[in-house]
Order: structure tokens, then C-alpha cells, then sequence
């Protein structure tokens, strides 16, 4: 089968149970909790690049605004990038990198 590359068409911020909620294209819909999704931020700051380490592991305790999702923003048709309440809005999870961790293909 061919490598089908599916779009986010709907997302939802829901504060009630700190989860982004994000419905694909083909109907499957997946849950990330905020402060895991946090952790995972895929920027250079957070997760480095080349040699630099970056500045978040597993270890890394946050502060309640930054595991805080206040918006989400879609970027270029590849992927979305979560706004968080400390002011951090660098990192872009490509849509395949959330499909493959909510284990969808
Ligand atoms: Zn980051």
C-alpha cells in the first residue's frame, strides 16, 4: 500500500481534561495530553539539534503555564504548532509525527 499522508481536519483544545483532541481526515480521532505533548515539543530549544543537547527530557519538571495549551495553529498543510501559556510557540509537530504517536499509520 502506498504511504498515504493524512491531514488533520479538526482539532479542539479541551481544558476540562488538558487534552488536544484531533480529528484526521480519514476519521480517526486522537488524544494528547498537554504536559506529554509539551515534553515532546520538537523544537531546537526544547529537544536540540545536532550536538546540542536541548533543554527538555524526560526528567524536566514544568511550570503549570507551560503545560498550559492555549491555542493551536495550523502550519503551511504539514502540521500544527501549539501556542502554550509561557509564551512558547516554536515547535511544529508534523502531522506524521502525531499520527505516529497516537499509533495511526
Ligand atoms: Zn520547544
Amino acid at each position: 500500500m502506498a504511504d498515504v499522508f493524512h491531514r488533520a481536519a479538526d482539532w479542539a483544545i479541551e481544558p476540562e481534561r488538558r487534552v488536544l483532541r484531533v480529528v484526521w481526515d480519514d476519521g480517526a480521532v486522537s488524544e494528547y495530553e498537554w504536559e506529554a505533548l509539551r515534553r515532546g515539543c520538537p523544537c531546537a530549544f526544547c529537544s536540540g539539534e545536532g550536538s546540542y543537547r536541548g533543554n527538555v527530557d524526560a526528567a524536566t519538571a514544568f511550570t503549570a503555564e507551560q503545560t498550559t495549551l492555549s491555542e493551536v495553529f495550523p502550519v503551511g498543510r504539514y502540521g500544527l504548532t501549539p501556542a502554550w501559556a509561557d509564551g512558547h510557540d516554536t515547535g511544529i509537530y508534523t502531522f506524521k509525527m502525531l499520527r505516529r504517536a497516537a499509533g495511526l499509520g
